[in-house]
């Protein structure tokens, strides 16, 4: 059968493209990331991405950089916090675009790789895949069985670029304030 995966990220596709393959999947990479700030982190993202296809041999289909959809998408929900609407809204923008990829080229089923991530909901993932595409979605939660654990050795063994935040601005934001908030904090505990 003729799998379309969303990829976010090289990392994340490494495991979830290993287990699609051992459950007998032909699998096609789609790599869209309309919420990844700034432009050469996009540009790091997708190299990994196609490092990843080119090692595991799958296609990967490159889809258009649309930030100002994204943008558009989220107006409103910008201050929501990780994991809340605005998440959903970028789920669901992303979970739109390959379902429209894989009825474009006629796959059989479509999932992503967004259920990896310890931080991602996979019931709401999942949920809004069903929404959208109904029984074509595959659904799943590839953290289980060790998917995460999995994702980071491949990502090793393959020299992948491996991020610190999820890919927005707004994500990028909050990575930098909690990194500046612990270097505080050990500041403090070294002048206690
Ligand atoms: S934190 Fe991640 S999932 Fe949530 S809106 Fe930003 S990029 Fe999308």
């Amino acid at each position: 059968m003729k799998v379309l995966l969303h990829i976010c990220c090289g990392v994340c596709a490494s495991s979830v493209v290993e287990r699609l393959m051992c459950e007998g999947y032909t699998v096609t990479g789609y790599f869209y990331g309309p919420n990844i700030h700034p432009h050469d982190e996009y540009d790091r993202r997708l190299d990994a991405a196609r490092a990843v296809a080119r090692e595991m041999r799958f296609d990967l289909i490159e889809g258009k950089y649309d930030r100002e959809r994204w943008f558009e998408a989220v107006k409103g929900a910008e201050n929501a916090p990780e994991g809340g609407k605005r998440c959903e809204i970028c789920f669901r923008l992303r979970l739109e675009a390959a379902y429209r990829q894989m009825r474009k080229n006629m796959f059989d089923r479509f999932t992503t790789t967004l259920t990896v991530s310890p931080l991602k909901d996979a019931v709401l993932v999942n949920r809004l895949g069903r929404e959208i595409g109904g029984d074509k979605f595959i659904i799943a939660d590839f953290k289980k069985k060790e998917g995460c654990k999995r994702a980071v050795e491949l990502s090793r063994e393959m020299g992948l670029y491996r991020q610190d935040y999820c890919g927005c601005v707004y994500s990028q934001e909050e990575a930098i304030r909690s990194r500046e908030r612990r270097s505080r904090e050990n500041g403090n505990a070294d002048r206690a």
